[in-house]
């Protein structure tokens, strides 16, 4: 099916992502806003998302955006993009329960479908990516394909990660051809960091420790070292792939406190350890090699905790 048939009848649609909204998310979001604006130019779109890095508000439709997520509204239609579980679609899941009609459109091997329509996609780099398989081509315009083109750049760290697949190369070729400009895509949003994002990375690779004979690389971030540093939880993205890319490390773990006696945990794997399996045994998911979790309890304890899942996996695959 495809995105004009989901909307057909419907004179209102929501658009929501997950919570901690990441180039993905706001990419696709805003990508698909765009779209059904050009699309069907009488439907009402409204996207809700939490507030999101700076670096993202270039993009069209950005200023349009809900961080409120307390207005009591129905939609003909609600999409959640991007979104493994109803969990990670926050306060904002009212607009999900509200709907006339849901569609949920991903690319998490986690994701078991949560809406009426479901296409989820775990082969595709990115959400972004499998929208622009949705939409009719010529239908795509500059602003939507911006929104998309940032969305692959972001989930495959610019081309690099092995969910960049040859389909992922033509859909991105075919977005630049619409106008989008790459470089500064690329720079501006991806690589370029404030002094106070550098500074934060620093404390994290400081604080990062070996463990499991070099294989496993932690690190952890508390609320102070964020306050230290003037940042807040925007501000941390590229820590964990700086871990990551250590020599000889095969799985990456990075914590910061997001409230009192509560760590957001990020993994990543480099080629043997399936690290949904460990985000899932959190209550988290993701992806075979980068998940997430939220976690309670101190910092260190956790670490164990997931050392010793790191161990028993690694046993496994060696
Ligand atoms: P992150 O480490 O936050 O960049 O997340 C890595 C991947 O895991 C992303 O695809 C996220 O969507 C997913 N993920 C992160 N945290 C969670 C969570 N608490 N529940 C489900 N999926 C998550
Ligand atoms: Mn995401
Ligand atoms: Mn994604």
């Amino acid at each position: 099916m495809k995105i004009e048939e989901w909307v057909e009848g419907a004179s209102s649609a929501a658009i929501l992502g997950h919570i901690h909204p990441d180039g993905d998310c706001v990419g696709s979001c805003l990508g698909l806003r765009s779209y059904l604006r050009t699309v069907k130019p009488a439907l009402r779109v409204q996207v809700y998302l939490e507030p999101f890095a700076g670096e993202f508000h270039f993009l069209t439709g950005a200023d349009a955006v809900s961080p409120d997520f307390c207005e009591e509204k129905s939609y003909d239609v609600c999409f959640a993009l991007d979104c493994s579980d109803r969990e990670r679609l926050g306060d904002a899941v009212r607009y999900l329960d509200a709907a006339k009609r849901t569609v949920c459109v991903d690319h998490h091997i986690t994701n078991e479908g949560f809406a009426d329509v479901n296409v989820i996609r775990p082969q595709a780099s990115s959400t972004s990516e499998v929208l622009a398989e949705l939409m009719e081509p010529e239908k795509v315009d500059q602003a939507t394909a911006e929104c998309l083109y940032l969305g692959i750049v972001h989930d495959t760290g610019v081309f690099k990660h092995s969910n960049t697949s040859e389909r992922t190369m033509q859909i991105a070729g075919a977005l630049l051809a619409k106008g989008v400009s790459s470089s500064q895509i690329i720079d501006d949003t991806f690589y370029r960091k404030t002094f106070a994002q550098n500074r934060i990375l620093g404390c994290a690779l400081l604080a990062a420790e070996l463990r499991l004979d070099g294989r496993l690389i932690a690190s952890c971030v508390t609320g102070d070292d964020l306050a230290r540093c003037g940042v807040t939880n925007r501000d941390l993205d590229g820590i964990i792939d700086q871990l990551r890319v250590t020599e000889g490390v095969e799985v990456a773990v990075f914590l910061y406190e997001a409230g009192a006696g509560e760590f957001k945990v990020s993994l990543r794997s480099n080629d043997l350890v399936d690290v949904s399996r460990i985000a899932r045994s959190f209550g988290g998911g993701g992806h075979v090699k980068a998940a997430g979790c939220t976690a309670s309890g101190a910092c260190a304890e956790i670490l164990e905790r997931i050392t010793a899942l790191e161990a028993d996996e690694l046993r496994q695959e060696s």
